[in-house]
């Protein structure tokens, strides 16, 4: 395996990129939107710039990585050759299917298609493909060059072999896999966003401001951060559309978003990308600060 297709090069394709470049594969980087591809080469290059400056990698290495990466429009350019590809696309399961079908055309015959999804069954991406052996899911976490996890997804009709080739290839670029069955939500999402959900009720009935939900869950429960903050950090938007397959999944009423989220997502208030959600965010500053709307509550 060389050749990578990372298609999308948002938040996570840019970072899956600068990873699979960075252990010395050739990337191609494909996004419908060529302005996306260039801020995407700019924070890779900032990133490698920290990786540099504490130490993990040379200028060499950083300049190797980014010689590593090609961009493309057009997946008719950057699949012909892939013998991998990790679709990281926005979370919308019209252009994931769309993109599938597209892929099955143009990749050739023994390319693996991986997706990134968060939360959207990897068994009917495959059902698109005439290869739905070679469909899985491989989900990386945020910050991709980070957080050594990666999320293995098997689709009923996934074969051994090929899952045991993706947990191979997760192992080389660094990674530490872990396997889950193709159910909504997999293992990751099936846990968190419940937890997620009920810091929300917690503070829309009023049990813990902000401030003490996302510090009895840090302090208490030795969380890197409370789940109001992370919920920001995610987007409040996915938050929402994850929970959403899991209500519609399992038909079980204990995974209905909170309705104070429906409404944030709905206000336009989706986190830190946003500007705002639980918190206010300032470019340039790390405070946390609450947002105006639950100050005082
Ligand atoms: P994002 O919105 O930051 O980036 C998505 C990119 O996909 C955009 O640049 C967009 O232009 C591009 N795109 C849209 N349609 C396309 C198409 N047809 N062909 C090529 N590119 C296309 O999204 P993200 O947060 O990087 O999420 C990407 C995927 O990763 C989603 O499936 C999401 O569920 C999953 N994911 C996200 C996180 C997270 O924390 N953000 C964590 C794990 C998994």
């Amino acid at each position: 395996m060389k050749n990578i297709t990372v298609i999308g090069s948002g938040t996570m394709g840019n970072g899956i990129a600068h990873v699979f470049a960075q252990y010395g594969y050739n990337v191609s980087l494909v996004d419908v939107s060529a302005p996306a591809l260039e801020k995407a080469i700019e924070t890779i290059g900032k990133n490698l710039d920290r990786q540099v400056a504490k130490g993990g990698l040379t200028e060499d290495q950083k300049a190797a990585t980014l010689n590593n990466i090609k961009t493309f429009t057009t997946l008719k350019e950057g699949a012909a050759n892939a013998d991998l590809v990790v679709e990281a696309a926005t979370e919308n399961v019209t252009i994931k299917l769309d993109i599938f079908k597209q892929l099955d055309e143009i990749a050739p015959a023994h390319c693996i298609l991986a997706s990134n999804t968060s939360s959207i069954s990897i068994t009917k991406i495959g059902s698109v493909t005439k290869r739905a052996d070679k469909v899985i899911g491989m989900h990386f976490m945020n910050p991709v060059p980070v957080m050594k996890l990666v999320e293995v997804i098997n689709g009923y009709k996934t074969s051994k072999e090929v899952t045991e080739t993706i947990v191979t290839l997760s192992k080389a670029i660094g990674k530490i896999p872990a396997e889950a069955n193709d159910y909504p939500g997999f293992i990751a999402n099936r846990i968190l966003m419940p937890m997620i959900n009920e810091a929300i009720w917690t503070l829309h009935e009023g049990v813990g401001t902000v401030e003490s939900i996302d510090t009895v869950m840090k302090l208490g429960m030795a969380h890197p951060m409370g789940p109001l903050q992370l919920a920001d950090f995610i987007g409040l938007d996915v938050c929402l559309a994850i929970l959403n397959v899991l209500h519609d999944g399992f038909g079980n009423p204990k995974y209905a978003p909170c309705p104070l989220l429906v409404n944030m997502v709905t206000a336009g208030n989706l986190g830190a990308k946003s500007g705002e959600g639980f918190y206010k965010y300032t470019p340039g500053s790390k405070d946390l600060v609450v947002s105006a709307q639950f100050a005082g509550r």
